[in-house]
């Protein structure tokens, strides 16, 4: 049972592909638009929280970098494009009225019960204080032993910590499918999905876009961690971030992952 109309608090995933352009830079309209209906949405009661991608490419867009190759390179050029990210979520969301927080999480915080439990009670605060928290790997200082593995498990591991009612994964697919749509023309999105199964993520790919490094197996991995959790997932295309009120309504084209654990 999808239980849109209810939501008291959602958090919504952008990945990179979907907040840049192909050139590499940022999607400013995009952004605005995401910030504009994320404002509405708090403004009709229902708590946001923003996991957001972004920061390596938008570093490399601000100082013409090429893709880096080395992890340092990527640490240093996240370190450089977070602020950027930053910077226009405070400009937009400020333009709409509600101040921003940023929250950088690598995946010890969430594996050491003190700190986790200082990460539930910051977001908790913030929520509280009417701040929208924008939250990102912390990929200045992740490395191999302490990442998330990407953003969409990040979004599901937050979605534990603040008990949302929704994950909404924005992402530039719309929605799951049987087989890989770029590949088949008669490939079907399935609508429901009540419970993902270890078969369905080996099945789906691993690769994403050229810009972002989800991938649809990363997004099944993140449905299964909401699922244990018994929280609900949504893959919607973020070209449009106005797909967002559909999603709250229930009327939204995408797929929804109802969180039902495995048996
Ligand atoms: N945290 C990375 C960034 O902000 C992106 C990781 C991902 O999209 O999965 O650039």
């Amino acid at each position: 049972m999808n239980n849109a109309g209810n939501y008291k608090r959602i958090v919504v995933k952008i990945g990179t592909s979907t907040l840049t352009h192909d050139t590499g830079k940022l999607n400013l309209h995009r952004i605005e638009t995401l910030a504009q209906v994320l404002s509405d949405i708090k403004n009709s009661g229902t708590e946001v929280v923003l996991v957001s991608s972004g920061a390596v490419t938008a570093g490399v867009a601000r100082i013409g970098f090429h893709r880096p190759t080395s992890t340092r390179e990527k640490q240093a050029l996240a370190a450089i494009g977070q602020n950027e990210v930053m910077k226009l979520y405070g400009k937009f969301f400020s333009l709409y009225g509600h101040p921003v927080a940023q929250l950088l999480l690598t995946k010890d915080v969430i594996d050491a019960p003190s700190r986790r439990s200082a990460a539930e009670d910051t977001l908790e605060e913030l929520l509280s204080m009417g701040c929208v928290p924008i939250i990102n790997e912390n990929d200045s200082v992740s490395c191999y032993e302490i990442d998330f593995g990407g953003n969409d498990r990040l979004s599901a591991y937050v979605g534990v910590l603040c008990h949302a009612d929704i994950v909404v994964n924005l992402t530039d697919i719309d929605g799951f499918y049987d087989s890989d749509p770029r590949k088949n023309p008669y490939a079907k999105m399935i609508p429901y999905v009540e419970t993902v199964t270890d078969d369905m993520v080996t099945a789906a790919g691993g690769a994403g876009t050229e810009r972002g490094t989800g991938g649809m197996q990363a997004k099944l991995l993140a449905a299964q961690i909401l699922q244990e959790a018994g929280i609900p997932m949504m893959i919607v295309a973020g070209t449009d971030p106005k797909i967002l009120y559909s999603v709250m309504d229930g009327t939204a084209k995408g797929t929804y992952f109802a969180g039902v654990a495995a048996k």
